[in-house]
């Protein structure tokens, strides 16, 4: 009885619901009160008093289930909510013990602590059993779990030592079906991981992985569906079997929603919400003190400091070399949103309206823009479109229009359909604002292009030799929020006031040195005109273009971050 009591405490599941939510309906409402039940936001049914969840303690459960989940709190089964439900997680409560314990809880959105605690800080592990992936061996799921319990030891005055003995404080399993504690694992998917709370029990702190899942090693690859991350999980349950409960605090570890993989177990830092839990159980650790102990009568898993990690591939192929944007010259530049990007081979820099780069390194376009083609080398040409702000990148004689971050259905499209004659490369496009009107420049030929009839206009093209002062072949053109027009080549640029035809005197100038925040010579004499200056009804038309467009920009930046 003892054993069953404490087994129902400390218990802790990981599951996947492999089913899809669907509009609420008697099945997903019961399925949501059964949910509910199970994680302790409503009372177990007692079928004696034939007992009925009243609608409004129901309510008050699903808000309850909603705080803690970080969604709105409509108390109604909604479809975030019923998606929530539907996630991986671990299936030790949310909620444990008495009401009292359910209020405090709804206070505070922090960390969480069992009712137990090891009596002692010096704790002893072993691994009994080892998963079947094949991707793991058995030095590297040791390793994976050494950096797990490390991640605790970091942050509180535990130690941890691996040990031969079976006698280990934390004995680690990797089992499947029925054995010998009443909640038998269920092959790939479903159940993944249990652990139990600190105690005298034998199987107190004991922490149970299926033996069937596909365990993997994929720090980058954010739940790529090839399998489940090990290290995330065993920081997950290793919290657990020191006595954490589940957290509601959106960044902690102890979450109840499984959330992909965690980074690199080296440099794993539990968040801080985890740190303030394990210090008040354990204290802090000393500063200047080892946690990472030998591992007496087993063979050292390396030579190394700390033990090596297993080889990691990522899925996305290695990390791409980053161009230097102080000598690199752009493929392509646009002013999107207010924004210019600017575009080099894979990456491109973002400079906000107020001249701010969002980061010197440059972001990845593949990772940002949804639907461009994997294997492309560099694009050729991007702009947003006038009428409808539409974003449209061109690449070799191909064009792709995209609705903020995502391709439309249909592209990429010849650039023969835009008019222009069949193989037309386009190099540069702009929407000049003298006129409104956008020009697509190959080489030393532009076409002026009508957004509305969707197809160049008559006449076209002409020679770019209409723009005095620049060179042919141009990197791209684009404007700023002052309303002038800018000229990129090499490493250069120029500007053209307004309306002008003429580039401005003093130019070229360092594109390095006026727009990439470079520490390089300046291009020339006389001192710089500041590109972000001036043109005060430009820049209303440029903000009344980003205000409805507010959330797109959140969406990009948190993107980006
Ligand atoms: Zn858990
Ligand atoms: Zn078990």
């Amino acid at each position: 009885m003892l054993l069953q009591a404490v087994l129902l405490a400390s218990l802790c599941l990981w599951t996947i619901h492999q089913t899809k939510a669907r509009p609420s309906n008697t099945h997903e409402f019961n399925k949501g009160l059964e949910w509910l039940t199970r994680y302790g936001y409503l009372p177990q049914p007692d079928p004696r008093a034939a007992r009925l969840q009243s609608k409004e303690e129901l309510a008050s459960a699903i808000k309850t289930m909603q705080r803690f989940a970080g969604l709105p709190t409509t108390g109604e089964l909604d479809q975030k909510t019923l998606d929530m439900m539907n996630q991986p997680r671990c299936s030790l409560p949310d909620i444990i013990g008495t009401s009292e314990l359910m209020r405090r809880r709804r206070r505070k959105k922090r960390y969480a602590l069992s009712d137990s605690l090891w009596k002692k800080t010096d704790l002893t592990w072993h691994v009994h059993s080892f998963p079947r992936s094949s991707q793991l061996s058995e030095a590297h799921v040791r390793n994976l779990l050494f950096y797990a319990f490390r991640a605790w030891s970091n942050s509180s005055a535990l130690t941890f030592r691996e040990v031969s003995s079976e006698q280990a404080d934390i004995l680690v399993d990797f089992t499947h079906s029925y054995h010998q504690d009443s909640y038998p694992f269920d092959g790939p998917g479903g159940t993944l991981a249990h652990a139990f709370f600190p105690g005298e029990h034998p199987i107190s702190g004991d922490t149970h992985f299926d033996y069937e899942e596909t365990w993997i090693y994929d720090p980058g690859n954010e739940m790529s569906g090839r399998g489940t991350d090990l290290f995330a999980v065993a920081v997950h349950e290793f919290g657990h079997a020191l006595g954490l409960a589940h957290s509601s605090a959106k960044e902690s570890i102890m979450i109840p929603y499984y959330q992909g993989p965690v980074g690199l177990p080296h440099l794993y830092q539990l968040p801080l919400d985890d740190v303030m839990g394990i210090e008040q159980l354990y204290g802090k650790r000393q500063s200047g003190s080892n946690p990472d102990q030998g591992n007496p009568g087993l063979p050292a898993p390396t030579a190394h400091p700390f033990p090596d990690l297993p080889p990691y591939r990522p899925t996305h192929g290695p990390h791409l070399p980053s161009p230097d944007r102080c000598k690199v010259h752009f493929d392509a530049i646009a002013n999107i949103r207010g924004e210019v990007f600017f575009f080099k081979q894979k990456h491109f820099w973002r400079m906000q309206p107020t001249q701010h780069l969002v980061s010197l390194d440059p972001a990845q376009t593949l990772r940002f823009w949804n639907g461009l083609p994997q294997d492309f080398q560099a694009i050729d040409a991007v702009y947003e479109r006038a009428n409808d702000s539409q974003i449209v990148f061109f690449i070799g004689s191909y064009y792709w229009v995209f609705t903020d971050t995502q391709v439309n259905p249909g592209y990429p499209r010849p650039t023969s359909d835009l008019g222009l004659p069949p193989g037309t490369v386009i190099g540069a496009v702009f929407v000049w604002p003298h006129n409104g009107k956008t020009y697509l420049i190959e080489k030393d030929r532009y076409w002026r292009y009508d957004d509305q009839l969707g197809h160049v206009e008559l006449g076209y093209p002409k020679p770019v030799t209409l723009w005095k002062g620049v060179p042919t072949d141009l990197d791209d053109v684009t404007r700023w929020n002052d309303g002038n027009t800018y000229f990129f080549k090499d490493t250069q640029y120029w500007r053209f006031t307004g309306g002008s035809v003429e580039s401005d005197a003093g130019y070229p100038r360092s594109t390095a040195h006026d727009w990439m925040h470079c520490q390089v010579p300046e291009a020339s004499s006389p001192p710089a005109p500041r590109h972000g200056e001036g043109g005060m009804c430009i820049c209303a038309g440029a903000a009344r273009k980003v205000a409805p467009l507010l959330t797109w920009i959140i969406i990009f930046i948190w993107a980006i971050c």
